[in-house]
């Protein structure tokens, strides 16, 4: 279920990784990977997302939403947005890999039969879904990987729902 007032993020490009993470965690997140603050600026405003950034320029701007990132590490960085930001930033089962970490569209879920012969066979025989992204025409499914992002997210406080 989608909020109204789910928030959106734009990160700037010292924080790819960081971005990455929100996708996965179901945030709709754009990466400014581009040169220039006033269009980073610019994309937060039309499209109403709230900067993410290492960048000290905007703290010295009362007008725009943005959130200022203390921390080089990602780790820090994600507990930072989960404890800083407890409202905004929840960690929800069902909104975990809704989106493509490498272009942030919403991914559908596939079923096995149409993966067969995309996937290794043991990948095939061993789990029955799979999520898929038309834009970058890429498979993903539930691998071990999820529950260690999972106990990483509770072990950085995360307030789950
Ligand atoms: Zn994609």
């Amino acid at each position: 279920m989608i909020e109204q007032s789910e928030p959106k993020f734009i990160v700037d490009s010292m924080l790819g990784r960081l971005a990455v993470w929100l996708r996965i965690l179901g945030y709709d997140t754009e990466f400014h990977s581009g040169p220039g603050r006033n269009e980073l600026l610019l994309r937060s405003l039309k499209e109403d997302r709230i900067i993410i950034t290492r960048d000290t320029h905007f703290t010295r701007r009362q007008v725009i939403r943005f959130i200022f990132i203390q921390s080089d590490f990602l780790r820090e960085q994600v507990q930072q947005l989960l404890q800083q930001y407890p409202n905004e930033i929840k960690v929800r089962k069902e909104r975990l890999f809704s989106r493509c970490t490498l272009c942030n569209h919403i991914v559908i879920h596939i079923g096995k039969e149409q993966v067969r012969g995309r996937v290794a066979p043991f990948i095939y025989e061993s789990i029955k879904q799979f999520s898929y992204c038309a834009l970058c025409d890429k498979i993903y499914w539930p691998g071990t990987h999820w529950e260690k992002l999972l106990k990483d997210l509770a072990g950085m406080g995360a307030h789950g729902e």
